[in-house]
């Protein structure tokens, strides 16, 4: 159990297993309170929180397979009305993101669903792994249906010569709250078994909605469990994960700051005041006129 921001309990997390005797790969992550955090934050409407509870999930989940300090950015350029989808996870399980276009809800899809694929439209997927010491590689693939699931599978199988299983899902209230969220990755190694490999293609076939797994009740163990259907399972890891943000006043500061004396001079003279908000989290940061006037100082002390 973790604490999220607002001192609530939440109980997300990701595990991270093996399958056949090492030869299969698998991920599955709980994150219902992510995305509802990521859905209150940004004022989600339901497909723009599906989407991005299911970039959310990914991310964090690619984010588990790394050291810290690494990280990974998630960029998904779209011509659907949601614009970017933005996210970012380190290797600690924490976790954030968001879409330009919050207030976008569409008609379902012909399967009763909702229509991430539309609303995220055409267009092309970007993953970068930041590995620090300015070392990083950036992959990317074009959009199959903008349902983010294929999208990645076809990444894993184009960028990274894994094929790859990839099941993300959302499920958003009427209310517009999520009620549960979670995701599951599996990928076969070339060492995988034929039969191994038809086995788990037939599971995955007939596998229930990510979602409805995590609204029965399911932890992340039990959906590996459910895509394994009877194949040995080796858990290696389980650890926590959160929607969480790093931005703080200081570097909001610094980056007014940055902007020149004359920058915020005319701010101060025009606007009397300064609002900034941050992208990733919507966290609001308002500085008044005194505080504009001791920033001007500081960025005049710091020319000189
Ligand atoms: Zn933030």
């Amino acid at each position: 159990m973790t604490k999220q921001g607002d001192g609530r309990t939440s109980r997300d997390h990701i595990v991270h297993a093996t399958m056949a005797g090492g030869t299969v790969r698998a991920l599955a992550a709980v994150t219902t309170d992510t995305a509802a955090e990521a859905q209150l934050r940004h004022g989600l409407y339901p497909t723009a929180a599906a989407a991005l509870g299911r970039v959310l999930t990914v991310t964090a989940l690619l984010g588990a397979q790394l050291k810290p300090p690494q990280q990974v950015f998630v960029d998904i350029v779209g011509d659907g009305p949601l614009g970017h989808i933005k996210a970012n996870a380190d290797a600690n399980g924490n976790v954030r993101g968001y879409v330009s276009n919050p207030r976008v809800h569409l008609p379902l899809n012909d399967g009763g669903k909702l229509n991430v694929g539309a609303a995220v439209g055409k267009g092309h997927l970007y993953v970068t792994r930041d590995f620090g010491l300015k070392e990083s590689y950036r992959g990317y693939v074009p959009l199959i249906s903008g349902e983010i699931g294929e999208d990645f599978a076809y990444y894993f199988l184009h960028s990274e010569q894994l094929p790859s299983l990839v099941a993300l899902g959302v499920l958003v209230e009427k209310d517009y709250t999520v009620r549960a969220a979670g995701g599951l990755i599996v990928q076969l190694f070339p060492e995988a078994d034929e039969e191994v490999v038809s086995h788990l293609e037939a599971v995955a076939a007939r596998l229930p909605a990510v979602s409805s797994s995590v609204d029965a009740g399911m932890n992340a163990e039990d959906l590996i469990r459910l895509a394994a259907d009877g194949l040995d399972v080796t858990v290696l890891q389980e650890s926590p994960v959160r929607f969480h943000c790093g931005c703080s006043r200081t570097r909001f500061e610094r980056a007014l700051i940055a902007l020149g004396k004359e920058e915020l001079e005319d701010m101060l003279a025009e606007d009397g005041e300064a609002e900034l908000v941050c992208h990733f989290c919507s966290a609001k940061y308002h500085f008044d006129g005194p505080q504009l006037h001791a920033l001007i100082e500081e960025a005049a002390r710091q020319t000189q």
